[in-house]
């Protein structure tokens, strides 16, 4: 049954024996090349998701190629908390089946909807923190992930200062000094500008996908997003976005500061995952985010905004 064994607790199984050892429940999520359910290990109990990829290949064989990434760089990234980890990989003739652990407190962009505009600054710092903490983990190995956005951030409990763990590794890629890698992968809005203008891909993609993912966590609103794909991808390359000032006056100078420092357009210039660390909004006492509620929070103005730039799902991938 055992074919082959690739890290100490990560195995790649027949698919036909998957029947024998998990019951698949209902469904968590999809994505554009995989369906999500829950499932249930049958001698332990225990639960866990199995992201389910068909084998037909997608358009470009991009979705062979998902699972290729996501394969690969989940089974060399060492263990950390604020990553989801890959413990069993079926392969069938019609399907392979990564196992993965549950993370059961649903999207980062289903909390999100719960707000009229944007979490309070303290939920919001609290949730970058700890992304940038898998960040640091992934690029210190050298690992990008290249598709950060509230869909691939999932939260541990539905607990309001829940902790999160990254997933949807099918862009992720390990850069090889020496390498150049091009490609016009993500998703629109979170694009950095080298990507669109084909320019090689660096650690530093993920860190303005931080910047875009901050300004959407404070605001509900997606910066760059244009009327078409055309006009979104001429305001990231002009970095033309604004701090609204309706939604960001109760924001402190720290966090836009923080920001700023992220969507800047050429990548040598943008903070690293350690410099966002060590920013002043980051570097806030953690006791200061144990009182959640404390901080001036947008969504408890009055004013509602509903506006065409509201951050909706990404259907759009490149
Ligand atoms: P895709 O590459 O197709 O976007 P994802 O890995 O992002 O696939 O999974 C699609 C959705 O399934 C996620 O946005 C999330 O809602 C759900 N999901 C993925 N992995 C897990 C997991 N380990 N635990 C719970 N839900 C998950
Ligand atoms: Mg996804």
């Amino acid at each position: 049954m055992l074919v082959m064994e690739n890290n100490a607790n990560r195995f790649i199984c027949n698919y036909e024996d998957i029947s024998d050892s998990y019951e698949l429940l209902e469904e968590l999520g999809r994505g554009k090349f995989a369906l999500v359910k829950k499932c249930r290990n049958k001698k332990t109990g225990e639960l866990f998701a199995a992201k389910v990829y068909g084998k037909r290949a997608g358009r470009r064989g991009e979705r062979a190629k998902a699972l290729n990434n996501e394969i690969s760089v989940l089974g060399i990234v060492p263990p950390h908390p604020r990553i989801v980890k890959l413990l069993e990989v079926y392969h069938g003739q019609t399907e392979v089946v990564l196992i993965l652990e549950l993370v059961k407190g649903g999207e980062l962009f289903e909390r999100l909807l719960q707000e009229s505009v944007g979490l309070c600054e303290a939920q919001a710092r609290r949730v970058i923190r700890q992304i940038l903490e898998a960040v640091r983990h992934l690029h210190q190995n050298n690992l990008v992930h290249l598709d950060i956005k509230p869909e691939n951030v999932l939260l541990v409990s539905h607990d309001k200062d829940s902790d999160i763990k990254l997933v949807d590794f099918g862009l992720a890629k390990m850069l090889k000094e020496g390498e150049i890698i091009r490609d016009m992968v993500g998703t629109p809005e979170f694009v950095a500008p080298e990507v669109i203008n084909y320019e090689p891909i660096t650690l530093a993609v993920d860190m303005w996908s931080i910047g875009v993912l901050t300004y959407i966590l404070l605001s509900g609103s997606s910066p760059f997003l244009g009327d078409s794909q055309q006009e979104t991808y001429s305001n990231i390359s002009h970095v033309d976005y604004d701090f609204e000032e309706e939604v960001f006056d109760t924001i402190s100078d720290n966090a836009k500061e923080f920001i700023t420092k992220l969507l800047v357009k050429k990548s040598s210039k943008r903070m690293t995952v350690e410099e966002s660390l060590n920013h002043p909004w980051m570097r806030m006492p953690l006791s200061a985010d144990t009182s959640l509620e404390s901080e001036t929070s947008p969504s408890k103005s009055p004013t509602l905004k509903v506006d065409r730039t509201r951050y909706r799902r990404s259907e759009v991938q490149i």
